[in-house]
């Protein structure tokens, strides 16, 4: 009969599952390439590739007080931006954390909840400002796929990461959003929706003009990136100037969706697809952001249970249960600095009533590793299809980056310019991601006043 597995006959089965090599990343690059232009050439496309009515870069020169709300996917945050011109800006901000019921109540209740929370934040930071019956302009960041005709609309295509608010899909969130202000008398007024991709995009380049690209890793995954209008055909029936320049939200989490040709999905992958709200979608988001990585690190805690070879003898049904391990668990199973692994000890211990040998924990923290390099590598993958399109290789250029999963995880931006150099070679060091925060909020007002001057 067969002997026991070791620890570490485990880790290498889970490091051929997990490890992506540069061979294959290139083979995702060019799969990846092609899809962002046909979304470019045609509505209804996987990958949708947004246009998002942000025309061009800013110049640096704006200039006045706007009210940002962004609505993440975790917190919504309300932000007073005043853009002193010259690329300088104050912000002052608040959070509030949605529970995952409000993520699931009626559309309607959601955007009272944040009219509401606007309501607050103005009477509390606004209250000295001489408003004289003038309103505020605000821009939203609602960063979920809107099909937009202009700025300041936005038809939700679909709900991601994990909202299901019924009766917002199909609708103009922006009109939804204005009778709720008007409900609660908020005096306020909408200018611009967008993205926080377009946002971090425009806010980074607002300071740095060698950023090209947008990036969030947070809750979810997706891109924003600038493009020749020319290059747009989708919209070549609203007869915008050819060489003008429009900003794209890629919306790329949905890469791969449907057809699950291309991404090297194992089975803990395909179960939180199948388990998900929204099964078959949001395929590439799914093995790459904060709120499914912590999922395929229990899963594999689970089978591992499952056939006997950890916690034999001990109480499990605390792990057992979907989403109760957090990506900033393997965050801080990666940071530990003891021998010992005693963080590894006390986040088994005092969330889940496990004892651990350190064996295990050498696993567990090695398994943390191969979950989140793939999702760093995976993400390089990202980068380099927009670069190569671009042609931004040889200038190279910036990638703003923002969300917790890229500035707490540790390691995370390294892994991710590793995974530029193993698709690239040495000029892949030519792309450099750099941290662009508060991008979503800088970005929402900036894009307020570009707008305001374009009227
Ligand atoms: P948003 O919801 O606006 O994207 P964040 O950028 O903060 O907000 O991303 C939240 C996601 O990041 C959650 O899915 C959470 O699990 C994950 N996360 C939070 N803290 C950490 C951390 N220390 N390391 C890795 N992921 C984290």
């Amino acid at each position: 009969h067969a002997t026991k597995k070791t620890m570490a006959d485990h880790l290498r089965k889970y490091e051929s599952l997990f490890t992506l090599t540069p061979q294959r990343m290139r083979m995702i690059v060019d799969a990846f390439e092609e899809t962002l232009d046909k979304g470019l050439q045609k509505e209804g496309e996987v990958v949708p590739m947004i246009p998002t009515f942000v025309f061009g870069w800013p110049k640096g020169s704006e200039t006045g007080s706007y009210v940002a709300l962004d609505l993440g996917g975790t917190n919504l945050r309300v932000c007073l931006v005043t853009l002193q011109g010259g690329g300088k800006f104050e912000i002052t901000q608040t959070k509030y954390r949605l529970s995952e019921e409000q993520k699931q109540e009626e559309g309607e209740a959601l955007f009272d909840f944040c009219a509401k929370c606007l309501k607050t934040f103005v009477d509390s930071y606004l209250a000295d400002f001489d408003l004289d019956g003038a309103t505020i302009p605000l821009g939203f960041t609602f960063s979920y796929p809107c099909e937009q005709e202009r700025i300041d609309h936005g038809r939700l295509i679909r709900w991601t990461k994990g909202f299901g608010n019924p009766n917002v899909e199909g609708h103009d969130v922006a009109a939804m959003f204005r009778s709720s202000l008007a409900k609660f008398g908020v005096p306020i007024e909408l200018v611009s929706l967008i993205n926080d991709t377009t946002g971090t995009l425009i806010a980074s380049q607002y300071v740095n003009p060698r950023t090209r690209i947008g990036v969030i890793f947070g809750t979810g995954c997706n891109a924003a990136y600038m493009e020749k209008i020319g290059n747009i055909p989708k919209i070549k029936q609203l007869g915008l100037p050819d060489d003008g320049e429009m900003a794209i939200n890629c919306e790329w989490g949905a890469f791969d969706s449907f057809s699950h040709e291309h991404l090297p999905r194992t089975k803990y992958d395909i179960d939180i697809d199948q388990s998900s709200n929204k099964p078959d979608e949001q395929a590439f988001e799914k093995c790459i952001s904060g709120r499914y990585l912590g999922e395929i690190f229990r899963l594999v805690i689970c089978e591992m249970i499952d056939d006997g070879s950890i916690f034999l003898g001990q109480n499990t049904y605390k792990i057992e249960k979907p989403y109760v391990l957090e990506t900033a668990f393997l965050s801080l199973m990666e940071a530990d600095p003891t021998d010992e692994l005693l963080t590894v000890v006390g986040i088994f211990t005092h969330f889940y009533g496990l004892e651990t040998t350190l064996a295990e924990r050498q696993f567990f923290r090695a398994l943390a590793k191969l979950i989140g390099t793939r999702a760093a590598r995976l993400s390089a993958c990202g980068i380099a299809a927009i670069v190569s399109k671009m042609g931004y290789l040889d200038q190279g250029c910036d990638v703003a980056a923002d969300g917790s999963l890229y500035s707490k995880y540790p390691g995370f931006p390294d892994r991710v310019h590793q995974g530029l150099t193993d698709i690239f070679g040495p000029k892949g060091k030519n792309i450099r991601t750099v941290h662009a925060e508060d991008g979503s909020g800088v970005g929402s007002a900036i894009i307020a006043a570009m707008t305001n001057e374009r009227r």
